[in-house]
C-alpha cells in the first residue's frame, strides 16, 4: 500500500506534470497566438488602416496641419545674416466650427474683429464663413508676432471687435470681465493660429539682386533663394491638433507626428561691408550722372573667382519686393501706363485693357529683380582691350618694345570708312604700354590683325566668353558673338572685337576673363556660395575653387599687369588712383549700337571701369558699369571721367577692410601740420566732408548719425593727412595709448603701428630716396611711453636704416 500511494502519487505527479506542461504549452501557444493576434491588430491599425483611421481621427477629434520647416539662413562670409527666418503665425478659421457655435457667437462680430486686427475686409471673411463644410480657411499668412498676439486676445475674449479691453486681472491673477468681475471672458470658437516662419532680410536692399526673395508660399522666387531653394527649404512636418473631451479645441497642444527637417544654411562669399561700400558708391554715381538704365558692380577675388560684392541697378527692398523702389523705374512705369491710357480706345474690352495694364506693371517690377551682372549682356568697349593685349602677348605677335603709330584713325580692309581713335589728332608713336595707357584703337586693331581671326576666336573661347561662367545663380546669360565661320571669313569683325565693340558679354563673363589676364592666366568658375551648413552648423558642402584652365602664361600676365598699372598711373585711368595702393585698371566708353536717332545724334553710351589691386600681386578685381549717363552733367562722358573716381572711392574703402595693406611712401605720409577742427555735435556726413576737404582721413566708430566725440580733439595740431577718429554714440576710450617701437620700419609700417596704437605719426627727415630704401631712424617718444590717444609722435626717416636703435 505504501507503494500504491507512492505509485499513485507518482502517477498523479506524472499526470500533474503532463497537465502542467500542457498548460504551459497551451499558455505559451495562447500567448503566441494572442501576441500574433494583437500584433496583427496593431499592424492592421497602424499600417493597413492608418490612412482611414487617421482620416477619421482628423474628422472626429483632430486636425492635421502642415508645419513649415525653418528655412536656412543666408550669411555673408563673416557670418553676418543676410536672410533669416523669423517666427510668424498663420491665422485661419474653421467655418464649420463657427457655424456649429452659431448660437453662442456672432459671425459678424468675428469678421469685424479679425478684419480690424489683420487688415482684411470683413466681407471677405463673411464669404469664407459661408463655406460651412470647411475647417480650414486661411485669413492671414505669416502674421507677425504682435499681430498674432492681438488675435489671441480677441479669440480669448480679452478685447472686443473694436479693440477695447474687456478684462482685468483679479486678486488671484485670473482674467475677469471688467463689466462683471464674477465672470470670466467668453472664448470665441473657430479661430486658430498655426506656427509658421517668415523670411526677413535684415539689410533690406543690400545685395537684393543677388539674394532674391521667397514668394508668398515660402518658395524661392529669384536669386540665391531660388537657386538654392531645395537646400534652404528643408522638409515640412505634420502636426495634429487635438480636441478636448468637451469638443473644444485645445489651443496650443500640438501632437507632432512628423518632425519638420530644417533647411540648410548658406555661407556666401559676399562681404556685407564690401557690398555696402560698392552700393553706396554706385548709387551716388548713378544719381550724379542721371544714368537712364542703371548699372552694375562686381568685386571678385582674383585668385578664386569668389564674388565678394555684386550689385545691379535698379534694385529693390527684399522685404517689400513687389513695390517699385527705383525712382527712374517709377517714371518708366508712369510713362508706360500713360501710353496705354492714350490708346485705351484700341482695346476691345475693359478686361483686355486691364490685362495690358497688369502686364506692364509686372514687366516693370520684374526689371528691378534682375541681376544684370549675370542675366544681361552689353557691348563692353575698351575694358575688353586687356583680353586682346593678353592674347597678342601670349601669341608673341607683340612684346613690350613693340611700337604703334596712330594718326587718329585706321583703315581696315572691308570697312567703308576709317575707324577713329578717341583722339582725332592721333597718339603718334607709342610703346605697347603707352598705347594701352592711351586706349588707342588703331594700336589695338593692329594687334588684333596680327593675331588673326582663327587664333583670336580660339582665345575668345578659351577666356570663357562664349559659354556661361557656371556661377551658382539663376538666369545666367552668355556672350553673343559672330559664328566662327563668318568671323573667320573677313577681318571686319576682328578689327572691332579687338577694341571691344560689335559683340556682347555679361559683366561677370568679362570680369572673370579680365581676372585671368592678370592673375597668372587662370580662368575660374565664379561662385557665391562657399559652404552649405546643416542646422547644427556643420559644413556639409564646401566649394572647390580649382581653376578651369590656364589661358595665358604667368609671364604674359605679368606684362598685362604692367601695362594696366600704367593706365592708372599715367593713362586714361588716372582718376582710379588710390593713395597708398598700386592699382591697375582699364577704362571703357562704348557706344550702344542702334541708339543714334535724329533727336539723339550722339547716341547712348555705357561707361565702365575695371580695376585691381595690388597691381603687382592682384588680390581683388572690380568692374563697374553705368548704362546711359546724361551727357549734360558738365563731366565729359567717359569711363575715365565718370566711373574711375567712384572706383577709387570704393577701392579706398574696401581694400583696407579686406586686409590689403596700404603701401604709403614716406612722401605721401609727410603732411604739413594743420589744426584739427572741432566737429563734435555735427552729423557724421558733415564732419567727414569738412575733415576730408582739409586733407584729413576719417574713421568712424559706432553706428550713430551724430559725432559725439573725436580723437584728436578740436584745436590739436597734427599732420594734415592724419586719421581723425569720429565717435558716433560710442564712448571714447579713456585708456592711454602706448607708444610702439617703430625705428627700422618703413613709413607705411610705422604709420600702421602708430595708428593701431591710437597715435598719429608726424614725418620728418628724408622722405624719398633714389633707392626707395627709406626707414625710420628715430622716434621722439620712446617705446612704452603712455600718451593721451590721438597724440602726435614724430618719426624721423632716413635713407639708411639706423644701426643704433
Ligand atoms: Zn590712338
Amino acid at each position: 500500500m505504501a507503494n500504491a500511494p507512492r505509485r499513485k502519487s507518482d502517477a498523479a505527479r506524472r499526470a500533474n506534470q503532463v497537465i502542467r506542461i500542457r498548460t504551459l504549452m497551451m499558455m505559451a501557444l495562447l500567448g503566441i497566438l494572442t501576441f500574433f493576434l494583437l500584433f496583427w491588430k496593431l499592424y492592421d491599425i497602424q499600417i493597413n488602416q492608418h490612412d482611414k483611421l487617421q482620416a477619421d481621427a482628423v474628422k472626429q477629434q483632430t486636425r492635421s496641419t502642415v508645419v513649415t520647416a525653418s528655412r536656412g539662413t543666408i550669411y555673408d562670409k563673416n557670418g553676418t545674416p543676410l536672410a533669416i527666418s523669423a517666427t510668424a503665425e498663420t491665422v485661419f478659421i474653421s467655418p464649420k466650427d463657427i457655424s456649429d457655435h452659431a448660437e453662442d457667437q456672432d459671425a459678424d462680430y468675428i469678421a469685424r474683429g479679425l478684419g480690424r486686427i489683420l487688415e482684411v475686409d470683413p466681407d471677405t471673411l463673411l464669404e469664407k464663413m459661408e463655406k460651412t463644410w470647411s475647417q480650414f480657411e486661411i485669413v492671414k499668412k505669416r502674421a507677425d508676432q504682435e499681430v498674432a498676439d492681438e488675435v489671441r486676445k480677441f479669440l480669448n475674449g480679452w478685447i472686443d471687435d473694436a479693440g477695447n479691453e474687456l478684462v482685468e486681472e483679479n486678486e488671484d491673477g485670473e482674467m475677469v470681465l471688467k463689466s462683471d468681475p464674477s465672470k470670466k471672458p467668453t472664448r470665441l470658437y473657430g479661430i486658430y493660429l498655426q506656427p509658421d516662419s517668415k523670411r526677413y532680410y535684415p539689410y533690406g536692399t543690400l545685395a537684393a539682386n543677388v539674394l532674391g526673395f521667397v514668394d508668398g508660399e515660402n518658395n524661392g522666387g529669384v536669386g540665391l533663394e531660388a537657386k538654392y531653394d531645395s537646400t534652404l527649404k528643408g522638409t515640412s512636418g505634420l502636426t495634429i491638433t487635438a480636441k478636448n473631451a468637451a469638443g473644444g479645441d485645445l489651443l496650443y497642444q500640438y501632437e507632432q507626428y512628423y518632425d519638420a527637417e530644417n533647411g540648410k544654411s548658406l555661407v556666401t562669399t559676399l562681404d556685407a561691408n564690401v557690398q555696402s561700400c560698392l552700393e553706396d558708391g554706385l548709387e551716388s554715381m548713378l544719381t550724379k550722372f542721371g544714368a537712364k538704365n542703371g548699372g552694375t558692380g562686381i568685386v571678385m577675388d582674383v585668385n578664386s573667382g569668389a564674388i565678394v560684392g555684386m550689385a545691379s541697378y535698379p534694385n529693390y527692398d527684399l522685404n517689400d519686393y513687389g513695390t517699385l523702389y527705383d525712382e527712374k523705374l517709377k517714371e518708366t512705369l508712369a510713362a508706360k501706363l500713360a501710353a496705354l491710357e492714350k490708346n485705351r480706345g484700341t482695346y476691345e474690352s475693359q478686361e483686355a485693357y486691364d490685362e495690358a495694364v497688369k502686364k506692364v506693371k509686372s514687366d516693370v517690377v520684374n526689371t528691378q529683380w534682375r541681376n544684370k551682372c549675370v542675366d544681361s549682356t552689353y557691348e563692353p568697349g575698351s575694358t575688353f582691350k586687356p583680353i586682346t593685349l593678353a592674347t597678342a602677348l601670349e601669341e608673341g605677335v607683340v612684346d613690350m618694345n613693340t611700337t604703334f603709330s596712330c594718326s587718329g584713325s585706321i583703315k581696315v580692309q572691308g570697312w567703308g570708312k576709317p575707324i577713329n581713335c578717341s583722339r582725332k589728332t592721333g597718339h603718334g608713336t607709342q610703346t605697347l604700354k603707352v598705347a594701352t595707357g592711351n586706349s588707342c584703337n588703331p594700336a589695338f586693331i593692329t594687334m588684333g590683325l596680327k593675331i588673326g581671326t582663327e587664333k583670336y576666336y580660339e582665345y575668345l573661347k578659351s577666356f570663357g566668353l562664349m559659354e556661361k561662367t557656371g556661377v551658382d545663380m539663376i538666369g545666367e546669360a552668355h556672350g553673343i558673338f559672330a559664328d566662327e565661320k563668318s568671323f573667320n571669313s573677313n577681318v571686319v569683325s576682328l578689327a572691332s572685337y579687338a577694341f571691344g565693340q560689335t559683340f556682347n558679354v555679361t559683366p561677370l563673363e568679362l570680369i572673370r576673363a579680365q581676372a585671368a589676364c592678370i592673375n597668372g592666366g587662370y580662368l575660374y568658375q565664379p561662385y557665391v556660395v562657399d559652404q552649405v551648413l546643416d542646422d547644427e552648423g556643420n559644413v556639409v558642402e564646401q566649394h572647390d575653387s580649382t581653376p578651369i584652365r590656364q589661358v595665358v602664361s604667368e609671364e604674359t600676365s605679368a606684362k598685362v599687369r604692367e601695362c594696366l598699372e600704367y593706365v592708372v598711373a599715367s593713362g586714361t585711368g588716372k582718376n582710379g588712383q588710390v593713395a597708398g595702393y598700386r592699382i591697375g585698371g582699364k577704362t571703357g566708353t562704348a557706344d550702344k549700337t542702334g541708339t543714334r536717332t535724329p533727336s539723339n545724334p550722339q547716341g547712348d553710351i555705357v561707361v565702365s571701369f575695371m580695376c585691381f589691386a595690388p597691381a603687382n600681386d592682384p588680390q581683388y578685381i572690380m568692374l563697374l558699369t553705368m548704362d546711359t549717363p546724361r551727357r549734360d552733367t558738365g563731366t565729359y562722358p567717359s569711363g575715365g571721367n565718370m566711373v574711375a573716381p567712384t572706383a577709387s572711392r570704393i577701392m579706398s574703402e574696401i581694400l583696407p577692410w579686406l586686409g590689403v595693406e596700404p603701401d604709403y611712401t614716406a612722401d605721401q605720409l609727410a603732411g604739413a601740420d594743420a589744426n584739427v577742427p572741432n566737429v563734435v555735435g555735427q552729423t557724421a556726413e558733415a564732419a567727414k566732408e569738412k575733415l576730408t576737404s582739409l586733407g584729413f582721413d576719417c574713421k568712424t566708430i559706432g553706428t550713430g548719425d551724430t559725432v559725439t566725440d573725436q580723437t584728436p580733439t578740436g584745436g590739436a595740431i597734427v599732420p594734415n593727412n592724419a586719421t581723425i577718429l569720429l565717435y558716433l554714440g560710442t564712448e571714447k576710450p579713456n585708456a592711454p595709448a602706448t607708444v610702439p617701437h617703430v625705428v627700422g620700419l618703413t613709413a607705411a609700417e610705422a604709420n600702421k603701428a602708430l595708428t593701431n596704437a591710437g597715435l598719429i605719426m608726424r614725418v620728418t627727415g628724408v622722405t624719398t630716396a633714389a633707392s626707395g630704401n627709406v626707414h625710420a631712424i628715430s622716434q621722439d617718444k620712446p617705446e612704452g611711453t603712455q600718451l593721451e590717444a590721438g597724440s602726435v609722435v614724430t618719426v624721423q626717416f632716413g635713407s639708411q636704416p639706423s644701426s643704433a636703435d
